[in-house]
């Protein structure tokens, strides 16, 4: 005979019950473990997380299946002596909230049985969702979708959810959707004319109890389908944030929630319609300050630092400068932490821009390179730019 009878195996809605204290031991400085006679505080298992709720007002803040040693109530502080007999009360929200993701656990693994034969390997209750891990190939949103669409309809047809003690015999005799995990006389959970399958958790009375079942996300995990769900209270409060979102979404686009994936689509294309005409116009005016530059440049070497310019700006520049015979640009730019550098010259000049880049590189601390006609680089020493851009007009004036 176990030490603990468990209330919840017989009835999923009893949260009020009085028992016996069969042992109670000391843990960890302030914490104690209770065993009772009987329990309606469902433990840890099965992928369930354990009930919570109070001990004669102590509170319990989680349940340990100890096997045939009962289950134990871990109890802040001391709740009571070995022999006392103390009320239990379960939170009921918590316990709500568990049979409906567990109870539309079996819903949602029997229809994607039911549909494509693809059975479940594993169930989570996690924080704001719940995971199963499917045998399912080649998955899509309109496939998981149909199985979703079942398993509300199993939901909205209310159908009972009988609970069926069995010998281990009987069982073989049944098709059930997963094999047993252990041996002798078995708990199966049937909901009527769908689904039976051997269970120790806490279920709904009805189908209609776990309200609808939602699917957030899937991917492909470990040769099986992830698949993200939630059911009851917490579809409802993930539909809450969905649509929270996708209104903070619209508002930026001064649009209507279901408009807003257009309004978007259109915004991005414009976005990118804008840069390409940014960079054209950036062409331009590279071409008129090369003008501007060349004209205050009396031996054709131009060299000029500017700050916060970036590397294809530089480049765009250099291009405009040397569209000009005998034309050498050495252009640097600066931020807080980098220094760029562009150097270039027109096909009839001379000089190895390549050679010069990597000794002005050397000097910035970082690293560039290139043709022989146009070089770039930079490095993290910003405050030596100036000295690096004239140790390469010192290079290019020593050579041959
Ligand atoms: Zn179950």
């Amino acid at each position: 005979m176990p030490v603990t009878e468990r209330l919840y195996y017989s009835d999923s809605h009893l949260i009020e019950f009085e028992a016996r204290v069969v042992d109670v031991t000391d843990r960890v400085s302030g914490w104690t473990a209770i065993v009772l006679d009987r329990t309606a505080f469902y433990p840890t298992g099965g992928g369930q997380p354990s009930d919570t709720g109070t001990l004669n007002g102590a509170r319990v803040v989680e349940c340990i299946d100890d096997g045939d040693k009962g289950v134990l109530h871990v109890v802040q502080g001391a709740a009571a002596s070995r022999n006392d007999v103390v009320r239990g009360r379960v939170d009921w929200s918590r316990r709500l909230d568990h049979m409906q993701q567990h109870t539309g656990q079996h819903i949602l693994s029997q229809a994607f049985v039911t549909l494509f034969k693809a059975p479940t390997r594993s169930f989570r209750v996690l924080d704001a969702a719940c995971e199963i891990d499917v045998e399912l190939n080649n998955p899509t949103t309109e496939i998981i979708e149909r199985a979703v669409e079942l398993a509300n309809n199993v939901i909205w047809e209310d159908r009972a959810i009988v609970i069926r003690n069995v010998t281990s015999g009987e069982a073989a005799e049944l098709h059930l959707r997963k094999e047993p995990a252990r041996v002798g006389d078995l708990r199966l959970i049937e909901i009527e004319g769908f689904d039976l399958t051997p269970c120790g958790g806490t279920h709904a009375y009805r189908t209609g109890e776990v309200g609808m079942i939602a699917v957030r996300s899937w991917e492909r995990a470990k040769g099986l389908t992830r698949i993200e769900f939630a059911a009851g209270v917490r579809a409802l409060a993930d539909y809450r944030k969905a649509n929270k979102s996708a209104r903070e979404v619209a508002a930026l686009f001064s649009t209507g929630r279901d408009d807003a994936p257009q309004v978007a689509a259109q915004m991005v294309e414009e976005h990118k319609e804008l840069n390409r005409r940014v960079r054209a116009l950036e062409e331009m005016a590279a071409g008129v300050e090369a003008e501007t530059l060349r004209a205050s440049a009396s031996d054709g070497v131009i060299l000029k630092i500017f700050d916060g310019r970036d590397a294809e700006s530089l480049k765009k520049l250099a291009h405009a400068l040397i569209a000009h015979p005998q034309t050498i640009a050495l252009l640097g730019s600066r931020d807080n932490d980098t220094a760029r550098l562009v150097f270039a010259r027109s096909a009839d000049a001379s000089g190895d821009m390549n050679a010069l880049m990597r000794e002005a590189c050397a000097l910035l601390d970082g690293r560039g390179g290139g043709k022989p006609d146009m070089a770039q680089g930079g490095g993290k020493n910003v405050e030596k730019l100036d000295a690096a851009l004239t140790h390469a007009l010192t290079l290019l004036n020593r050579a041959p």
